[in-house]
C-alpha cells in the first residue's frame, strides 16, 4: 500500500530521514515512534509530498508518489495534521465538506452525494449534532472527531494521523483510537498514525516503527519492538517492560531514580 524504498529526505541540506525503507500492508495499523527529533513528522511529510526525497523513491498502491498529481493524492490519501487549531470561525459541516474536494469538478458544486457522505461522516465520529456549530468553538475532542470526519469523508484508503490526540485527555485518548480501529476493522482503511504515548501505540497498532536519529531502530509487531533493552536505548531512560493483562501487549513502567 505504501511503500518506502532507501529514502533519504530533509529540509535544504539537511539530511533527518537516512536511507529508510519499510512497506506497510493494506489493512494494516501502523503506529510510527521514536523520540522528539527522530524524524517521524519527516516521515509523514515526505509521504504526504509536501517534502521531496533527497534519494530513494515511495510508491503509494504500486505507483511512484513522484508522479502522482496531488489530486490523485487526494482521493488515495487523507491526512490528519497535528495541530488542527483553526483560525476562521469555519461551520463543521463546511469544514468537513472541504474533504470533498478532490471529487468536485473546477468551479463546481458539492453534489447531494457529496453532502449524505459528509453527513454519514459525521455521525460515524458522533459529531452530527455539531454540525451547525463553528469549529472555533468546539472542544478539543469534538474537534479532533470533526477533523477525522472530514478525513473520512475523501473516502481515502489510507489515512496519515500525526499524534492525533496529543492534547486530548485520556477517555478523549481511548475514544479516538477506539474510533480510528473501528474504521481499521470495519472497512480496511490502512492507518498510519504517529504516537507518542508508547502504551497507546502497543495497544492499538499491530505493527510499530521504531525511528531512532533518522534511521529505523526497528520494526514489527509490539511485542517485538517494543523490548526494555531497545527503549532504553532510544529514549535514555529505564524501564520495565510487562505484558497488560487485557490486551496481552507489552505495557512500559517508568522507572524513576532514586
Ligand atoms: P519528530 O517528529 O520525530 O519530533 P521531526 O521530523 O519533526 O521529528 O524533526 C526531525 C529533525 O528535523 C529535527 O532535528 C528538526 O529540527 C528538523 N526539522 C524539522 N522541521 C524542519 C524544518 N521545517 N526545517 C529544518 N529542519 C527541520
Amino acid at each position: 500500500m505504501l511503500k518506502f524504498k532507501n529514502i533519504s529526505s530533509g529540509y535544504n541540506n539537511i539530511k533527518v530521514l537516512k536511507d529508510i525503507s519499510f512497506d506497510i500492508a493494506k489493512g494494516d495499523f501502523t503506529g510510527i515512534i521514536g523520540p522528539n527529533g527522530s524524524g517521524k513528522t519527516t516521515l509523514l511529510r515526505a509521504a504526504t509530498k509536501i517534502i521531496k526525497p533527497f534519494k530513494g523513491e515511495i510508491f503509494l498502491e504500486e505507483k511512484n508518489l513522484a508522479n502522482m498529481p496531488l489530486k490523485e493524492l487526494a482521493t488515495v490519501m487523507a491526512v490528519v495534521p497535528q495541530n488542527t487549531a483553526f483560525m476562521f470561525p469555519f461551520r463543521v459541516i463546511d469544514v468537513v465538506l472541504m474533504g470533498r474536494t478532490p471529487y468536485v469538478k473546477r468551479f463546481g458544486f458539492e453534489s447531494r452525494k457529496d453532502l449524505k457522505i459528509v453527513l454519514e461522516a459525521l455521525e460515524f465520529v458522533d459529531a452530527l449534532h455539531l454540525k451547525d456549530r463553528f469549529i472555533d468553538e468546539l472542544s478539543g475532542g469534538e474537534r479532533q472527531r470533526v477533523i477525522i470526519a472530514k478525513a473520512i469523508a475523501q473516502e481515502p484508503r489510507i489515512l496519515l494521523l500525526d499524534e492525533p490526540t496529543t492534547h486530548l485527555d485520556i477517555s478523549h485518548q481511548v475514544q479516538i483510537f477506539d474510533l480510528l480501529r473501528r474504521m481499521n476493522k470495519e472497512s480496511g482503511l490502512t492507518i498510519v498514525s504517529i504516537l507518542h504515548d508508547l502504551n497507546l501505540a502497543s495497544d492499538y497498532c499491530d505493527k510499530l516503527i521504531l525511528l531512532n536519529n533518522g534511521t529505523i531502530k526497528s520494526k514489527g509487531a509490539p511485542s517485538e519492538v517494543l523490548d526494555y533493552k531497545t527503549i532504553e536505548e532510544v529514549y535514555k531512560t529505564v524501564v520495565i517492560v510487562k505484558e497488560n493483562p487485557l490486551t496481552l501487549r507489552p505495557h512500559i513502567f517508568l522507572v524513576k531514580k532514586d
